[in-house]
């Protein structure tokens, strides 16, 4: 379900209040932990932080850090916040300290965190170069596949995006201050990329950018040796967090093996300051040492525990809830639950070593979720026991079995709401002890999304981003013009319906006009298949540009509008055109 669908159906709730669930509990009072408020108050106020002579960070200004590089002949920007608007104050205060020129910019990884606030630092027009790993065009088709609005919805929930700010809602990210939806989230395509290793010169001083894959397999560490400052991305932070080996969010390009391996390479430097990704910058040769070592260490030893776990016939689900990092490997260095849960990341890994099966043959023959969740309440006493026992688990502040008898009675109807109330209030209960920010947004965020009480503000946006629409071009972002077409085809693929199936098979050229990309698609019995002219020729030919792809296959636009636009062309037999796109499912 896109995030989309997901704010359709809570405005839809929060505007006929019939559709609103009948309170069967009270909403816990809210609360957040000590120990998470103090993690968090490390990332205020805003400012910058002088690391070395040469080396500067924008601190707080928004998710990440932002680092200034400075030469004799100019300055050098690793990383670019998230929003175009936080990292114009970020470039403002830098510009404090000099008026020199960018003289370049890198992402450290392609995440939007780092990426965000591109066009602060590279106006329209302006031709300063953009570094980054030549993966990060890979990664670009991940973020515009088909999952992607399920990933980004992610996204948005994991960082508190859509919550108020305070004691019912979020409190930070956990690597950086509270950010919300407001502002603009800019991509430019790196127009310099690179497989190992480049050096630029700006003067009397030199940034080496390197690979060091990590949260994704475009990551990129920046040296300036004259300094003996490294920059390690998300790699290794002074964030108090744990290496992020997995997440929930799952990424393709994340490699548990590769990060470590970064990890391992930032050793080889012997720096004296060390500037992560998120956090503050850490000095001293001793104290960086120990990071990156403690790091490494903890790393390793998830990676290893997990392969010993999945040896020793171990699940998924027994291997995260029992693995603990020893205290003896971290050299005083704290790891804590603060990002990304320590049992999380454990099951990311699990996962991407063995898949889904954990080896309980149970799991092979297993019932259906709504057979089982039948069952299970019969053998409870049937839906009215199960939700008086659900009730009494709440009001014990048992909230975790509160909702697993919920979401049984959920599984059973999906519309009862006193179970979607307990269900709701009961991540509320947990998200209000934890000492996790992205488990407490996480868990916040879906609470408020079930019970369609959505703040005012983020409503409206989404209303009045609707209506324009209607009188205006859509506004597509970034990401999504810098992305492969190939994405888009995808998602124009994964229209098909075998429910809609036709009486001959059709199929079609689409020619990427602006792009000089060229597709074949036929739509055989509800499912479309990628073919080629040797093979069948096209029944008719859509010429279009990459723009007008996105808005049809984001179904941002109808298929007939789509026709009306200038870059729009179409030849061959338009009747069998015509069929072809009547019968994809465009809900
Ligand atoms: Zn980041």
């Amino acid at each position: 379900m896109s995030l989309r669908t997901v704010l359709s159906i809570s405005v839809a709730a929060l505007m006929g209040s019939s559709l609103l669930p009948a309170v069967a509990v009270e909403r816990p009072v809210a609360g957040v932990s000590e120990k998470l408020l103090t993690h968090q108050s490390v990332f205020q106020p805003p400012r910058l932080i002088d690391v070395s002579e040469h080396v500067t960070v924008a601190y707080g200004y928004t998710m990440s850090n932002i680092v200034m590089i400075e030469g004799d002949d100019g300055i050098f920007i690793f990383d670019t916040g998230m929003r175009v608007e936080k990292a114009e104050l970020a470039l403002t205060a830098l510009r404090t300290r000099t008026s020199k020129p960018i003289l370049g910019v890198a992402y450290s990884h392609g995440h939007g965190d780092h990426t965000g606030g591109v066009r602060a630092f590279i106006p329209e027009g302006s031709d300063i170069p953009l570094y980054a790993h030549r993966n990060a065009l890979r990664y670009l088709g991940d973020v515009t596949s088909p999952t992607a609005d399920v990933f980004r919805l992610r996204a948005v929930q994991q960082l508190g995006l859509i919550l108020p700010e305070g004691v019912e809602g979020t409190v930070g990210s956990g690597g950086g201050p509270v950010i919300n939806l407001g502002g603009t989230v800019s991509y430019l395509t790196p127009t310099h990329l690179f497989d190992d290793e480049v050096t630029i010169d700006l003067g009397g001083t030199t940034v080496k950018l390197f690979h060091a894959p990590g949260d994704l397999d475009d990551g990129i560490g920046a040296w300036v040796e004259e300094d003996r400052v490294l920059s390690t991305g998300d790699t290794v932070v002074g964030t108090k967090t744990h290496p992020i080996l997995s997440t929930p969010r799952y990424e393709k390009g994340r490699d548990a093996e590769a990060y470590i391996a970064s990890i391992n390479h930032f050793r080889d430097f012997g720096a004296t300051h060390l500037v992560g990704g998120h956090g503050l910058p850490i000095n001293g040769a001793e104290n960086v040492s120990t990071l990156i070592d403690s790091t490494l260490l903890v790393g390793r030893y998830i990676m290893d525990e997990t392969l010993r776990q999945i040896d020793a016939g171990a699940t998924p689900a027994q291997t995260a809830a029992a693995l603990r990092i020893p205290a003896s490997i971290t050299s005083g260095e704290e790891f804590d639950d603060y990002y990304h849960r320590l049992n999380w990341i454990v099951r990311g890994v699990y996962n991407k070593e063995m898949g889904w099966y954990g080896g309980d043959t149970l799991e092979l023959v297993a019932l259906p979720p709504k057979d089982r969740a039948s069952k299970l309440i019969e053998a409870l006493g049937g839906a009215d026991s199960v939700l008086d026992q659900a009730e009494a688990a709440y009001s014990d502040g048992d909230y975790r079995w509160a909702a697993e008898l919920a979401t049984e009675l959920l599984l059973q109807d999906e519309d009862h709401t006193e179970a979607l109330s307990i269900k709701a209030n009961s991540l509320r209960g947990v998200a209000y002890q934890s000492d996790s920010a992205n488990e407490r947004n996480y868990l916040l965020t879906e609470a408020d999304l079930m019970l369609g009480d959505i703040g005012m503000n983020v409503i409206f946006g989404q209303a009045f981003a609707r209506v324009t629409e209607l009188f205006s071009e859509p506004k597509i972002p970034d990401l999504a013009l810098a992305g492969p077409s190939s994405s888009f085809i995808s998602k124009l693929r994964v229209r098909s319906d075998v429910n809609r199936p036709m009486d001959e098979d059709i199929s079609i050229a689409v020619q990427v006009t602006d792009r000089e990309e060229s597709f074949q698609l036929t739509l055989t019995k509800g499912v479309m298949i990628h073919d080629r002219a040797a093979l069948r020729a096209p029944d008719a030919t859509l010429m279009l540009d990459h723009r007008s792809l996105i808005l049809l296959a984001d179904a941002r636009m109808t298929w007939d509008n789509i026709l009306d636009r200038d870059a729009v062309s179409v030849s061959g037999d338009s009747v069998k055109l015509q069929t072809f796109f009547d019968h994809l499912n465009w809900d």
